[in-house]
């Protein structure tokens, strides 16, 4: 959703401090996270998902989102994201005011119910109402609003999940007044085939202005093969974590998300530019390691370092 400046090929859209976050049992103390906002801002990543407003007793780990947006919008380039699960948060997240929030909309109705608690009718009531709250604000304070097609390649739930269900849902939520849909592999479950497929079919069906973004899990190693396919069949935004921290509980070894660093990595290695300095981006790492001693971090970059001789796009 973010504007491609021309200096940059691929937006990057970290989301560790939220969907890294929210999985771990530590907490982080919220001055740390806005060191790491301000490290990762510094670096030159483009936009921060730094939260979700979600109930604290739910998850205390992300209770101080407001702050957090408050925080990172004294950087003026960044757009900063939060997830929002209902109306009560997108009126959180717009008061707070985020560049761009992101609510969450399991394809799988199984899955929805599980984890949301909410069928899909009732979801598509509360799009309806949140496009309404966005419509009494004024444009320039209006947050883009986007609709995150959850377990879209599979569920843990019900398994396979049909393309022409994922099609249908993401039509709907652009005639309900969604500005965008994008594709989200919750549990790990897409390859690149599946990515580029649905892609087109998404396309096809809603326009290639309602589609930028993928969030992709590594759960089953499939992550960077999926960014290139995504890349490759014209999506620009990609989500990842640094360190890719969050893991899978049900995957040791499996990091979380796709790892920030890594991912960048191979784009700047190829010649696409993400705008990155990933010597910047490997001391933010090191600084999270230090403010989260007890959890593991993944990724390969930092481990090896860079080539000799490396040089970013
Ligand atoms: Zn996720």
């Amino acid at each position: 959703m973010t504007a491609l400046g021309s200096d940059v090929d691929v937006t990057i859209s970290e989301v560790g401090l939220r969907d890294g976050l929210q999985s771990l049992a530590s907490i982080m103390p919220t001055e740390a996270k806005k060191t790491w906002i301000d490290m990762q801002a510094k670096a030159g990543v483009p936009e921060l998902e730094v939260g979700s407003f979600v109930p604290k007793k739910l998850l205390p780990q992300l209770a101080d989102t407001g702050e957090l947006v408050a925080h990172a919008l004294n950087h003026e380039d960044l757009s900063v994201a939060a997830l929002v699960p209902n109306l009560r948060g997108a009126e959180a997240a717009t008061a707070a005011g985020a560049t761009r929030m992101t609510l969450p909309f399991s394809v799988s109705e199984s899955h929805s119910l599980a984890n949301l608690r909410r069928s899909h009718d009732e979801i598509f009531a509360e799009v309806e109402q949140i496009v309404g709250h966005l419509a009494s604000i004024p444009e320039s304070k209006r947050p883009g609003f986007e609709v995150g097609l959850s377990t879209a390649f599979g569920c843990t739930i019900e398994g396979r999940v049909s393309e022409d269900d994922v099609v249908r849902i993401a039509e709907r939520l652009v005639a309900l007044g969604a500005d965008e849909v994008g594709l989200s592999d919750t549990s790990g479950y897409a390859d690149p085939a599946a990515v580029k497929r649905l892609t087109k079919k998404i396309w096809n069906a809603v326009g290639r202005e309602r589609m930028h973004g993928i969030h992709l899990h590594n759960t089953r190693g499939q992550g960077l093969a999926n960014a290139l396919a995504a890349l490759d069949v014209g999506l620009d935004t990609i989500d990842s974590s640094l360190g890719g921290i969050g893991g899978c509980p049900f995957a040791p070894g499996a990091s979380g998300n796709i790892v920030t660093e890594d991912l960048v990595f191979m784009l700047e290695a190829m010649g696409v530019r993400t705008g990155i300095d990933l010597d910047a981006l490997l001391e933010v790492r090191r600084f999270v390691q230090e403010a989260l001693p007890s959890e593991q971090l993944y990724g390969f970059v930092c481990e090896a370092g860079l080539p000799k001789g490396f040089r970013d796009a």
